[in-house]
């Protein structure tokens, strides 16, 4: 069998619909980016302090690594050269995609349209089931890497807006706040021209970074990745609290958000852990808050636990819709499953038809629901 005839036998896609598929499939080395090398060009950080001697504290995230002379950062991509702290992570994205926005995942940000993705090496976590381990556990210099400075970066996005129905750059794939002055940056220009900005991250970032970014930021998805500060600390290097405190700035900075939540066997799968999520986004965030619950696959360090039972995932969002949440999805199931549409919270009816990352029908107007009139959050057309 053809790959081509496997995926659309599995998908049950038709013809059109792969095609179109084919379309926004990853396309890096776009035409006006620079050919791909090993390129690092090391530039003066934000946001650390000068300590004794040459030592320095990098004050980005809440690591907050402590660096002599030659040292760098838990991320991989700051260091201390001669008592000032680098980036090593500007202008030198090592992945470069067109996604759909549906891919971040974001399903009430500008449905339909594409986003210009971006990530460089490194991560603040070093999550046991990353999936893009491959450029998130490496240094910039392992990579390979385009030379794409903010202003060429929205050159290209320019050049391909109007081919791809591109209306956002996305911030995605690896941790963005590792490279915040990059995305800062072309966040800022891109604000400028009407391109939106998307930070899909795990929220492990410190207060002024946020504060910095929010006026230039439209749309967020946040992995809350675990409801419990052992697994924070066990399975990623992190811990919840900064990751929460992240979420509240965003939402009442004015940025869309959205959350994923990766639901893993034995991990953070009892229904206990997620009843109180679900309490601290209603108290904290509000009922409007879209939640993903998506299915775990072994992959990395975590071979050896099993797949997330589909029955896992849909238990979790009725759980979700149940307690009062107004949005709630399944991610990482076969195409088609109805918990990938958008439903009215009032009367029930279909708004928004997914196949996978893809839009078959859009009956909001003018961002309500055309028979109820309740108002859908989210950002629309
Ligand atoms: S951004 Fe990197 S260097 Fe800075 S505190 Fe976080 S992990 Fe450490």
């Amino acid at each position: 069998m053809t790959i081509k005839n496997f995926i659309l036998k599995f998908t049950k896609m038709d013809r059109r619909e792969f095609l179109k598929t084919l379309a926004v499939l990853p396309l890096t080395a776009l035409a006006k980016t620079s050919p791909k090398g090993y390129y690092v060009k090391p530039k003066i950080a934000s946001y650390w302090t000068k300590k004794e001697g040459n030592t320095v504290q990098c004050q980005n995230c809440p690591h907050e690594c402590i660096l002599k002379e030659g040292q760098r950062g838990f991320c991989r991509v700051r260091e201390n050269r001669g008592g000032k702290l680098y980036t090593l992570a500007y202008g030198n994205p090592c992945a470069v995609h067109i996604d759909p926005i549906e891919k971040k995942p974001l399903y009430h940000f500008l449905p339909g349209t594409n986003a210009y993705s971006i990530a460089t090496a490194g991560c603040n976590f070093t999550c046991k089931y990353c999936q893009n381990y491959d450029i998130s556990q490496v240094a910039p210099e392992e990579t390979s890497n385009y030379k794409l400075s903010p202003e060429e970066l929205l050159e290209d996005v320019l050049y391909y807006k109007n081919k791809y129905n591109i209306s956002s750059i996305a911030y995605t794939y690896t941790e963005p706040s590792v490279f915040v002055e990059y995305m800062l940056d072309s966040a800022k220009l891109a604000k400028k021209k009407g391109i939106k900005n998307i930070y899909h991250s795990n929220g492990y970032l410190n207060e002024k970074p946020v504060s910095d970014l929010i006026p230039f930021l439209d749309g967020a998805n946040i992995d809350l990745k675990f409801f419990k500060n052992d697994s924070y600390r066990n399975v990623s290097s992190g811990s919840l609290e900064p990751v929460l405190a992240t979420l509240k700035r965003l939402k009442s900075g004015g940025v869309w958000v959205e959350i994923t939540y990766l639901v893993i066997p034995t991990i953070n799968d009892e229904k206990k852990e997620i009843k109180e999520m679900i309490s601290w986004i209603l108290n904290n965030l509000g009922n409007n808050v879209p939640i993903h619950f998506s299915r775990f696959f072994p992959t990395y360090k975590l071979e050896n636990l099993p797949q997330t039972p589909l029955k896992t995932v849909e238990t979790a969002r009725e759980i979700a819709l149940e307690m009062g949440i107004k949005y709630s999805y399944v991610g990482n199931v076969k195409i088609g499953h109805t918990a990938e549409n958008t439903y009215c919270p009032n009367c029930g009816k279909l708004l928004i038809k997914r196949r996978g990352y893809y839009i078959l029908e859009n009956n909001i107007k003018k961002g309500s629901c055309p028979d109820c009139r309740e108002r859908i959050a989210g950002y629309w057309q």
